[in-house]
């Protein structure tokens, strides 16, 4: 008997298990083994949908989180089960989330067929490495590998090596980076490094004592949520100010029909594709009829991001750069909007001056005993401008430019060609299906990428909606007869 077909996922946060669960309902063509590695103790949570200490809520109404296109309503049927009376405009909790995404995948489990083996493994993959001239991998595990003997009770017996899983088929479903360093803080001590200075908020549990002064950098989604946990973990005695370079916060999200954008917008707007300029032209357009029809901005920007991959795809490099450089912070603030609950919370602590939001350029961090004095310059003034804090909390989210990565399985893949940054240090190039694009140009036949770098090529691929159809339409790839769906899809 010829041994199975073996899948190695990497990561099993969002995208990592909706590879897996689409995988495990999907017909098998042969025997196939799915190993699942994932280097935390939890399965299918990643970092936005953990345990917390702060209950944070999704920052999308649950209506609209399902991890199942085909049924829309998936995940607010789970959340009934917890919180009776929830409906699909409400805002629901992360946790909530994660257990919803836990249990998809043990439901997968159970009903897949038998000649599909599932395993979950515990451990840090290191390098992904190809075998010879053959279409395999080997995937390398840094920390030895241990069973996730407390997950489900599936067993898998070591290898020779004990380190190694040789691999048909490899997933990369990494997450987002940290955060690149704020350049300031290379004057920072190694000591106020660990204690004053926050380099990645999802790293550790976000706990403020009351009096502290706090300076949070950014000030988009995740300057919202460590300034709403800092306000709720001091009793609301913290001041915090938050310093980005327009100093703009997310709106608040709302309830709308999604039916108000003509068809032929699309068409309009692909048209308009060819120059940034002319493309937020149409888009101010699109908006503003959507407005005058009695519809709401938020539509047409929802409509947009449906359409974001053609339009972005459509634009010549001279093109993107300009969007990068002129677009991106006001498209990101309205694409990215929050619960109308956290941006009232967030409106309550400016009013009591508890928060204060400034646009400006940071310059200089100088510890002054156990304070940071940070010195910063308001846009489009000259003085400079010093406030003294206890604390500095980097919320600029995530570095795409993996040139800049030292995360050793990305270091790895770079250094053997075997994936590359794209021009925009958007993240990795990819093609269809997310196979990754080599140093020579070369779309990979079996190793493939899913998660928010496939921003490089689809812009917006950072939220659920848009990565539970990557995940979906990759596991439906690679579990089509090789020779057949695959021929088909490189002709
Ligand atoms: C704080 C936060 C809140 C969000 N809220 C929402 C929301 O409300 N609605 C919405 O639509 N979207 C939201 N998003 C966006 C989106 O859902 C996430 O970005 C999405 O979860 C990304 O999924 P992922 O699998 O790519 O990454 P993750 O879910 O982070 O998973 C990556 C996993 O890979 C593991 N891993 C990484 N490298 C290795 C390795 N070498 N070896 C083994 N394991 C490895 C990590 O430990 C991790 O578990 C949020 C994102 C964040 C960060």
């Amino acid at each position: 008997m010829s041994p199975p077909r073996t899948i190695v996922i990497v990561g099993a946060g969002f995208s990592g298990t909706l590879v897996a669960a689409n995988l495990l309902r999907s017909q098998h063509w042969a025997t196939t083994r799915i190993v699942l590695v994932e280097r935390s103790s939890s399965v299918a949570r990643g970092k936005a949908y953990a345990h917390r200490e702060y209950p944070y809520l999704l920052n999308v109404p649950a209506g609209r989180m399902s991890a199942d296109p085909s049924s829309p309503l998936d995940f607010l049927s789970f959340a009934q089960h917890r919180i009776p009376g929830a409906t699909a405009e409400d805002f629901l909790p992360r946790a909530l989330y994660g257990e919803y995404l836990e249990a998809t995948l043990l439901d997968a489990e159970v009903s897949a067929p038998p000649h599909v083996q599932f395993e979950r493994l515990r451990g840090e993959v290191c390098a992904v490495e190809k075998i010879g001239d053959g279409p395999a991998y080997r995937v390398r595990l840094s920390d030895g590998r241990t069973l996730d003997a407390d997950s489900d009770g599936s067993t898998l017996s070591p290898d020779a090596a004990g380190r190694t899983l040789d691999a048909d088929d490899v997933v990369l479903a990494l997450g987002n980076p940290p955060p690149a360093p704020l350049p300031c803080t290379e004057e920072l001590p190694a000591t106020a490094e660990l204690q004053q200075y926050l380099s990645d908020p999802w790293t550790q549990p976000l706990r403020f004592s009351p009096g502290e002064t706090v300076l949070l950098v950014g000030s988009g989604l995740t300057m919202v949520d460590v300034a709403t946990a800092a306000a709720a973990s001091s009793n609301e005695q913290v001041v915090i100010h938050s310093i980005s370079r327009h100093g703009l916060i997310p709106p608040s999200q709302t309830q709308f029909s999604h039916s108000a954008c003509k068809g032929d917008s699309a068409t309009m707007l692909r048209a308009a594709s060819f120059s940034a300029l002319t493309l937020l032209r149409s888009v101010r357009e699109l908006a503003d009829e959507t407005v005058q029809r009695g519809g709401d901005w938020r539509e047409a920007v929802t409509f947009i991001r449906n359409i974001a991959p053609s339009l972005w795809q459509r634009l010549p490099a001279r093109e993107k750069r300009r969007m990068l450089r002129h677009v991106r912070p006001y498209w990101d603030v309205h694409r990215h909007r929050l619960p109308s609950e956290t941006l009232a919370k967030l409106n309550h602590l400016r009013r009591r001056q508890k928060l204060h939001v400034h646009a400006g350029r940071l310059l200089e961090f100088e510890t002054v005993g156990s304070q940071i004095r940070v010195t910063w310059r308001a846009r489009g003034a000259h003085e400079l401008q010093t406030l003294l804090v206890d604390r500095v909390v980097n919320c600029i989210g995530p570095d795409y430019n993996v040139r800049r990565s030292r995360d050793p399985l990305m270091c790895s893949l770079l250094a053997q060609g075997l994936a590359v940054s794209d021009p925009h240090n958007l993240g990795i190039r990819t093609s269809s299906y997310g196979a990754l694009v080599d140093a020579q140009g070369r779309a990979a036949a079996n190793l493939f990428y899913v998660g928010p770098m496939l921003r490089a090529d689809h812009w917006e691929a950072t939220a659920a909606q848009e990565l539970r159809g990557h995940a979906e339409r990759l596991a439906s790839y690679l579990s089509a007869p090789v020779g057949r769906m695959r021929a088909a899809a490189t002709a």
